[in-house]
């Protein structure tokens, strides 16, 4: 069983459970990808910007030149936390993020005042087509402040695009992200309780899969584009 989620451990387990199995479980390393690689040296670039130790920005955040160095200047008055983590027990109490049933990573938290915070995150790669997964972490983030901080009255999550040029802000009410806590509830609660971990093998996830047939191989029920429908038949039914 997985004893603790976390937004991308969902996400895998309701892409394909077996994945998520694969990763988590039986802990199968997964090749690093160059575009994982590049988020993680852009993400540390960016810390270390934010936190005064590198004296200019680096190219790779000239896009938002003015957002860093605005997030710089806030950090230095004492009101900016960086890369925090934040766990949380079953029943939404906040909880060493070791042991925590709901593990909640994110780049910069921003005090405006006692009753309003701005989450920010970093993301490199295309806003499009991932729409509803921002969407989703939004609401994560949202959720995961307020109950963390109960006089925070408004949320502000911004996602900063930095590749292409493009801020998404929300701003949502206490009242407002508090509504979406009994479906991620459901949901998140679907992935530590699970006994099973059934392949869900299609085209996309599985060209996707660090375990599928493009990349790692260790999955044997991977789907390749121009498997035909009968491939696809016997792998499920023999
Ligand atoms: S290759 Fe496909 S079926 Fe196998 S674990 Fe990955 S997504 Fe699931």
């Amino acid at each position: 069983m997985l004893r603790s989620v976390s937004y991308s451990r969902l996400l895998a387990f309701e892409t394909c459970p077996y994945s998520a199995k694969l990763k988590h479980i039986d802990r199968i390393p997964e090749e690093k990808s160059e575009h994982a690689e590049r988020g993680t040296h852009i993400h540390q670039l960016a810390e270390d910007f934010v936190a005064g130790r590198l004296s200019t920005l680096p190219p790779e955040l000239a896009k938002f030149n003015a957002e860093y160095n605005a997030l710089r200047s806030q950090y230095m008055n004492g009101r900016v936390s960086l890369e925090g983590e934040w766990g949380f027990d079953q029943d939404w109490s906040p909880t060493d993020y070791r042991s925590a049933w709901l593990r909640v990573k994110l780049d910069a938290r921003l005090r405006l005042s006692l009753t309003h915070s701005v989450v920010v995150d970093y993301k490199t790669g295309k806003r499009f087509g991932n729409e509803v997964k921002h969407g989703e972490q939004i609401i994560l983030y949202g959720l995961a402040e307020c109950l963390r901080e109960p006089k925070i009255k408004n949320v502000t999550v911004e996602l900063w695009y930095l590749d292409v040029d493009d801020l998404v802000s929300t701003t949502l009410a206490r009242e407002t992200i508090l509504r979406y806590l009994p479906n991620m509830e459901k949901r998140l609660q679907t992935v530590t309780s699970a006994t099973e971990f059934p392949p869900q093998p299609s085209l996309f996830a599985c060209k996707w899969c660090p375990y599928g047939p493009a990349k790692g191989g260790q999955c044997e029920h991977g789907v390749l584009q121009g498997d035909t429908v009968i491939s696809l038949y016997r792998r499920k039914y023999g």
